[in-house]
């Protein structure tokens, strides 16, 4: 069976497009109870974008601290019920930040017509209905979670995506302009995250000609934005990501992740460590797999001047280690693409460990 896969139904790119919000939310404001949910990155509270954001008098507007911790299925199941008691189903939900915010505004709107905890439907397919029109306005580039069919969730059992057709967003402005501002290590840990995603959906046997193709012109832009001789955070750069980061999301789409992402999970899971940061720190000593890649990573590290620890490991009891491990087995899809349908002949639970132990 091949993969058969919805994708974004409006994309509006360019700088300044931000401004065309308002009028394309107009033409939703009249479903349901009226009115829009606004879910927005806490970072931008008091800056000049918040003043954009076109919010009428009946809207709600969430500003949300990303930084404490990673989307989780309680704070989902929080939102969704405080806004169902105090004003009913929105007509429409709009993110307004990075991938957390991008993979809230996704889950939320799934969780409104979908009853009871957003646990019950983490993994793939397990959404009984469509959610409620969402539109997603990313501020960082390069999870690819604008693009992507899931929106990543931590519960008390697991970190997994509700996964369906109707997570992907119905409409998404992409404004460069947007991105300017994010933190210079931040700009380096998100563009990895895309370029990784491209490097693992190249190397495992779903490649295919399609994914082949979002990956190579991803990578192409990854080398200009962050190797090339007109590297670094500029406009004409800022441009070039949020194409990549939705090329990369793509490849992926129509490939898999590979070990990187396996060993990411697990840092995630166990100690918090966030997606694109603990992608960096795990791909840094993947050069038996990722061997061109992995060179290339290292170089563009050194260009950018940017700090990655070392001997992470030794920190790390043995327990946290079997944990991380143990999560990282769990994740087949990417191990059956990285290294066949036979890893387990080729990889086991204490090899993992081991993998850990490099970082
Ligand atoms: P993020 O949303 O967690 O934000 C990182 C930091 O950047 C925060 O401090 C935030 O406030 C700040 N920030 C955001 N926009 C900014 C701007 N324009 N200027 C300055 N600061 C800004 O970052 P992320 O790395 O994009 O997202 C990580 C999340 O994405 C994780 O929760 C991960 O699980 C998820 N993810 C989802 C998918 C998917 O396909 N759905 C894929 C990979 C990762
Ligand atoms: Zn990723």
């Amino acid at each position: 069976m091949h993969k058969n896969f919805k994708g974004i139904e409006k994309t509006v790119f360019g700088r300044g497009s931000f401004d065309q919000l308002d009028s394309i939310l107009s033409e939703k404001r009249s479903d349901n109870n009226k009115f829009m949910l606004f879910v927005v990155d806490y970072y931008f509270k008091g800056k000049p974008l918040e003043k954009r954001i076109p919010v009428k008098p009946e809207d709600v507007i969430m500003f949300i601290d990303v930084d404490t911790h990673e989307p989780t299925t309680e704070q989902i199941d929080n939102i969704r019920d405080s806004v169902l008691s105090s004003k009913g189903l929105p007509a429409g939900v709009v993110g307004i930040g990075g991938g957390s915010i991008m993979d809230i505004a996704k889950a939320v709107s799934l969780m409104f017509t979908n009853e009871g905890s957003s646990t019950l439907y983490q993994g793939l397919n397990l959404i009984k209905k469509p959610g409620i029109y969402h539109l997603g306005v990313p501020t960082i580039s390069g999870t690819g979670a604008e693009v992507s069919m899931t929106a990543v969730l931590t519960g008390p059992e697991k970190k997994l995506g509700l996964k369906c057709e109707w997570t992907v967003f119905n409409q998404v402005v992409l404004d460069p302009e947007l991105i300017a501002s994010v933190p210079r290590n931040w700009w380096f840990y998100t563009g990895m995250d895309t370029y990784i995603h491209c490097i693992e959906s190249e190397n495992g046997i779903y490649n295919n000609a399609y994914s082949h193709a979002y990956a190579e012109q991803s990578l192409k832009l990854c080398r200009e934005i962050y190797s090339g001789e007109n590297s670094g955070q500029t406009p004409e750069n800022d441009d070039k990501l949020m194409v990549a980061s939705l090329m990369g999301g793509l490849s992926l789409t129509y490939s898999e992740v590979g070990v990187c992402h396996a060993l990411s999970y697990g840092l995630s899971k166990i100690l918090g460590m966030r997606h694109c940061y603990a992608n960096c720190v795990a791909f840094n000593h993947l050069g038996d797999y990722y061997n061109d890649g992995v060179k290339e990573f290292k170089d563009m590290v050194k260009k950018h001047k940017v700090d990655l620890p070392q001997n992470l490991s030794k920190d790390w009891t043995d327990e946290q280690i079997n944990a991380m491990a143990k999560v990282t087995y769990n994740l087949p899809h990417m191990w059956n693409h990285a290294l066949g349908t036979d890893w387990k002949e080729k990889i086991t639970l204490k090899d993992m460990e081991g993998l850990f132990r490099r970082l």
